[in-house]
């Protein structure tokens, strides 16, 4: 099935909002399967939306709507499409009760044009509003037409509550179920991943391979098609390939991210962790202290951003400071393992570094030492990071994370 996403607001074309519905929608597509081919954005403007109506009629067997369901002038969408399609606009009287019941509980009066948000057209399934007063819809016709109210607090639990059910249903029908896994690498470039798995990219079909990079990260996302207990098979053997070769930058599924399989880690194996950040200024404490059982792991962390903090607070050796300097393995190492020692943890982790766009210490941006003290000794890992301030500041915090993953 092939689909056309139109979202509809001027405040789209204005840029006055960002168009994050379509990427919404357009995830929530593809792990049904289903191939986004196109997004259109268009004002409130029935000419203009008819148009884009009668384009994607044109190229997809399904059209996902979103805005315009509210109750005032410039809310058009299902009027303009029951005008195209020939079809008449009735009340759907589930809806109309949530509303009537909504301004009695608030002791508001209703008005006539809030009954509009009740009305659907002919012959469609509906979905109730449980956040909001506009209800959905998807038409009987075909193609397929899909109608979602615009605000996203009201649009995606609709999605992931009723509509998603509602499809992956229809698609059931079809004996085809769709199972994604997604795999989540880091300390490895996309284009890197990739050329390891070039074999396995160049020849897949069922299950498919998709590398996606962000923020330092990459996943692969794998998509079987067949019967449920063939996709799980297919994909544990697939990504049993996959591992073969990458397993030293895999960390984890899904939803899974480098402080939430770390303090996971950290509970599993009852140890606690103290920081001493000065790069980084607290962010790795804040992800820390950010998962929940933060508690049971995390004693907590000095911010030693000035060279006379590290000193005083943290007992660098003066002559560590004036000999290889703030930023240098050997006061990374310092900062870990007093850190380790003051806080009482089992590990102490350290960050020094220089997040530009000066230099510093004659060192470049990017220049990055982490300490990871443990009992069994201390070790530190230069880093040479690219990008802005905030970017080199991010990923040594994730750098950090990975490396007492996997240390
Ligand atoms: P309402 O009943 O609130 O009028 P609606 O279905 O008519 O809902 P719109 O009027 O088009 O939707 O948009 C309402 C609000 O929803 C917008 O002001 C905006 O905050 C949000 N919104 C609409 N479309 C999008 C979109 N494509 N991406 C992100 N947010 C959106
Ligand atoms: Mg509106």
């Amino acid at each position: 099935m092939n689909a056309e996403i139109i979202a509809v607001g001027s405040e789209l074309l204005l840029g006055q909002i960002t168009n994050s519905n379509a990427r919404f929608l357009s995830e929530k597509m593809t792990n049904l399967g289903i191939n986004v081919y196109f997004h259109t954005t268009v004002g409130d403007n029935k000419g203009r939306l008819t148009e884009a109506i009668r384009i994607a009629e044109k190229r997809a067997d399904f059209i996902v709507l979103t805005g315009g369901l509210g109750p005032t002038k410039d809310d058009l969408t299902k009027e303009t499409l029951a005008d195209y399609l020939g079809k008449a606009l009735v009340i759907d009287e589930e809806t109309l009760n949530t509303i009537t019941l909504f301004f009695k509980q608030r002791k508001q009066t209703m008005t006539p044009n809030n009954k509009k948000q009740a009305q659907v057209l002919e012959g469609s399934h509906v979905f109730v509003n449980h956040y909001g007063l506009a209800c959905g819809l998807k038409t009987n016709t075909k193609p397929a037409f899909l109608l979602l109210p615009g605000p996203p607090k009201e649009m995606y639990p609709m999605v992931e509550e009723q509509v998603i059910p509602y499809l992956a249903k229809k698609q059931g029908a079809s004996d085809v179920e769709i199972s994604s896994r997604v795999l989540r690498f880091f300390g490895i470039g996309e284009s890197t991943l990739a050329d390891m798995l070039d074999d396995l990219i160049e020849n897949q079909t069922n299950p498919t391979i998709a590398p996606l990079a962000s923020s330092g990260e990459v996943t692969l996302r794998l998509t079987a098609k067949g019967d449920t207990d063939e996709n799980s098979l297919a994909l544990d053997k697939l990504e049993k390939t996959i591992l073969e070769s990458t397993r030293s930058y895999f960390y984890g599924y899904g939803k899974d991210t480098l402080p939430t399989v770390l303090g996971n880690k950290l509970k599993q194996e009852k140890l606690t962790l103290a920081s001493a950040e000065s790069l980084t200024g607290g962010m790795f404490g804040e992800w820390m202290t950010g998962l929940v059982g933060a508690s049971s792991f995390y004693k907590g962390g000095v911010i030693c951003y000035d060279a006379k903090v590290k000193q005083n607070l943290l007992g660098v050796e003066e002559k560590t400071i004036k000999n290889a300097g703030t930023v240098s393995m050997e006061c990374a190492e310092e900062l870990a393992q007093n850190a380790r020692k003051i806080l009482n943890a089992d590990i102490g982790i350290s960050f020094t570094g220089v997040a530009g766009p000066d230099s510093l210490e004659g060192k470049e941006p990017g220049t990055v030492y982490i300490g990871i003290a443990k009992k069994s000794g201390t070790k530190s890992f230069p880093l040479h990071l690219a990008g802005s301030r905030d970017q080199i500041r991010e990923r040594a915090v994730k750098y950090g994370c990975f490396y007492l993953l996997n240390e």
